[in-house]
């Protein structure tokens, strides 16, 4: 699909992609797909004020009924998900069948949500006061402020907005910009929605193209209640100040530096499989994506030259493709950063399989890359840090304690799993005194979670928690409210304070 057969499929004008400074290149083969327009300092302010109006008849409007348009977008973006899903591909350079997959986790979070909208229970409580009743209100809680990262360009926006919609919020999101185009068409999709809601208020969902100068007015300002942002844990590092700074509340999707662990009584195809799809899906470049590898010292030979022999099969190229399993890296930046890295592993000791540049004949604007293995003796301190590209630390461990220490040995705490059949190290595994991570699987990989739970991590991962379970709750407030029905006024706690 070229640019304008999707532009007209997603039913946008033809200038949509085509006004404005900010050429977006794709990472398929470096050419120009268009060009959007930035929002100022002035604008970001005047949107803010756009997003407290709209918040402020939104949030009158019954859960339930704010539910219909969130259902209402999910029929859009099922109608629009092929064109979407090639935008996304287009824009980021990963699997079609990943951009489509993409699509597909927003209209599962918008079905979510929908049931979430006749769901935001609170709780009554017992009071130690006779003739009073003691009950949890919850209440919208403002415009939401939604930082996404390039590599899940409309999935973020969808497990932020979708959620923070059924709750009373208005949004303004500010995506990547490397990926501005499918912020616009998600936009344009919630606009379509609106329009058949009929009564929704203007603004209630706004998006910001800018860099993160701009982008500061918004982190910055009082009237944002909740920055949920995705991206990097330098990015979290140097927003989170700032808004604890204003007691403004943040959900942080920051770094991972996620491991699989595998144990002698694994079943090895599973574990091939599973470490495959972890570490070289999206090229590496999933926050969940597999990066080390924890292989237990009686299998280790056997395990890693299957591994390799699964690495050289793997075909590299054009994410169109339909026998294309690894895409390019995003920009010249990241095959550089992945570079860098491989340097550093190689000066520690690494043994390092793959890894170089290629397809640059055919693509010279276009960072394809081999997936590399490296075989490392230790966690030194490159292996700590999260490098966003399709390298894979390999480590030996001896007995299960020493594989969770490893494991939990890293400044993040997103992803983590065991392929084992050994149910004490499973049960272990996922116990208080195993991984220390958000996400704790058994024998299946660290990437692909579904929206039903909550989502993210600890550590430099930042805390937060998205999609499922019961992360809406960060996108309200909550009243205790205590109400006396009987013509008596005692006091808790026993205490005696009487007047006259
Ligand atoms: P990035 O940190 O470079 O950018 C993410 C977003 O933050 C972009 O919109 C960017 O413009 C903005 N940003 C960056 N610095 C900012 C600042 N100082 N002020 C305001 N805005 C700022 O990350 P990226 O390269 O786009 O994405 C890759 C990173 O995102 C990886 O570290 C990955 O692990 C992480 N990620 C985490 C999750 C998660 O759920 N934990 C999900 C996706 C990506």
């Amino acid at each position: 699909m070229k640019i304008e057969d999707i532009s007209k499929s997603l039913g946008l004008d033809s200038k949509a992609f085509d006004r404005g400074d900010l050429i977006v290149k794709s990472p398929i083969d470096g050419s120009v797909i268009g060009r959007v327009q930035q929002a100022t300092s002035k604008d970001v302010s005047r949107k803010i004020t756009q997003a407290v109006d709209a918040f402020h008849h939104w949030r009158e409007v019954p859960a339930p009924r704010r539910g219909e348009l969130v259902r209402l977008l999910g029929e859009e973006l099922r109608s629009h998900k092929d064109a979407l899903g090639h935008l996304v591909t287009l824009e980021n350079g990963k699997l079609l069948q990943e951009g489509l997959g993409e699509v597909q986790e927003m209209i599962d979070i918008c079905d979510f949500a929908v049931g979430l909208s006749r769901q935001l229970y609170g709780l009554t409580i017992t009071s130690e006061r006779p003739g009073h009743h003691m009950r949890e209100n919850w209440h919208p809680l403002g415009p939401v402020g939604v930082i996404s990262a390039f590599n899940f360009p409309v999935a973020v926006w969808s497990w932020n907005s979708a959620i923070a919609f059924v709750c009373g919020d208005s949004v303004l999101w500010k995506p990547s910009d490397k990926t501005p185009m499918t912020a616009l068409a998600c936009q344009h999709l919630f606009e379509r929605a609106a329009a058949k809601f009929g009564d929704a208020p203007d603004h209630l969902s706004q998006i910001m193209v800018c860099g993160r100068k701009i982008a500061q007015a918004m982190i910055d300002d009082p009237r944002m209640p909740l920055i949920s942002a995705t991206g990097s844990t330098a990015m979290g590092r140097a927003i989170a100040p700032r808004i604890a700074e204003r007691f403004g509340r943040t959900i942080l999707e920051l770094g991972g530096n996620n491991a699989i662990i595998v144990a002698p009584s694994a079943d090895l195809d599973l574990a091939i499989r599973g470490t495959v799809f972890g570490a070289v899906g999206t090229c590496g470049q999933r926050c969940t994506s597999t990066r080390r590898l924890i292989v237990q010292g009686s299998i280790y030979d056997d395990f890693i030259s299957r591994l390799k022999k699964a690495y050289a099969s793997i075909p590299v190229g054009n994410p169109f493709e339909d026998s294309v399993l690894v895409g390019p890296l995003i920009d010249q930046t990241a095959f550089k950063g992945m570079e860098a890295a491989l340097e550093k592993a190689k000066e520690a000791g690494g043994v390092i399989w793959g890894g170089g540049r290629v397809l640059d004949n055919k693509y010279p604007d276009g960072f394809y890359v081999q997936p590399a293995i490296v075989e490392m003796s230790g966690q030194v301190d490159i292996v700590r840090e999260e490098t966003f590209a399709p390298i894979l630390y390999v480590m030996k461990y001896d007995d299960f304690e020493e594989a969770i220490a490893i494991q939990n040995g890293v400044p993040q705490g997103l992803s983590s799993s065991i392929f084992t059949n050994d149910v004490r190290e499973a049960e272990k595994f996922t116990s208080t005194a195993g991984s220390d991570c958000g996400i704790a699987n058994v024998n299946i990989g660290t990437s692909g979670a579904e929206i039903g739970g909550a989502f993210g991590g600890e550590k430099e991962t930042g805390g937060g928690r998205e999609s499922g379970s019961d992360s809406w709750k960060a996108y309200m407030r909550r009243s205790t409210s205590t109400v006396n029905y009987s013509n008596q006024l005692p006091l808790a706690q026993g205490i005696e304070f009487d007047v006259g």
